[in-house]
């Protein structure tokens, strides 16, 4: 299989993903808003194991603890120390997993459509829902 590759904006931080997404979504809470500063998050999960980050120079690679995460667990935002770009986080309990930004990513992402829609109860109210996507008002009770 071919390896996926990304980077942040500034391309200090690059990416690069060998496993295919284990899933994708697209995020409406409140904290994705803020950390990706648009009006919600498309994200694909990939495992831990089969991403690898690369850094232009030690230590351009930040990691946020966000405790204000509407699921109540901590979120590890990773983000570019340059250019600021979100490049991906891991969600406590879930660290074999990688949430990585859909937009980050190089190459076509048409199996990257996300099929599920978190935390529906804070959508902006004009953003449309994707066609035959699940909704789920917070997250589904088995991730
Ligand atoms: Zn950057
Ligand atoms: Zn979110």
């Amino acid at each position: 299989m071919s390896t996926r590759t990304g980077s942040c904006l500034c391309g200090s931080i690059k990416v690069a993903i060998k496993g295919a997404p284990v899933s994708t979504n697209i995020c409406h809470c409140t904290s994705c808003q803020k950390s990706t500063g648009a009006a919600f998050a498309s994200l694909a999960a990939f495992r831990a194991s089969e991403i690898i980050y690369t850094e232009s120079e030690p230590s351009i690679l930040k990691t946020y603890d966000d405790t204000s995460s509407e699921s109540g667990r901590l979120v590890k935002r990773k983000f570019c120390g340059r250019c600021g770009s979100p490049v991906g986080g891991s969600r406590e309990g879930f660290e074999e997993f990688s949430i990585v930004p859909i937009g980050i990513l190089e190459g076509d992402k048409s199996d990257l459509k996300p099929p599920v829609e978190l935390f529906h109860k804070s959508k902006i109210d004009w953003i449309p829902t994707l066609e035959g996507s699940q909704l789920f008002e917070t997250l589904p009770s088995t991730p």
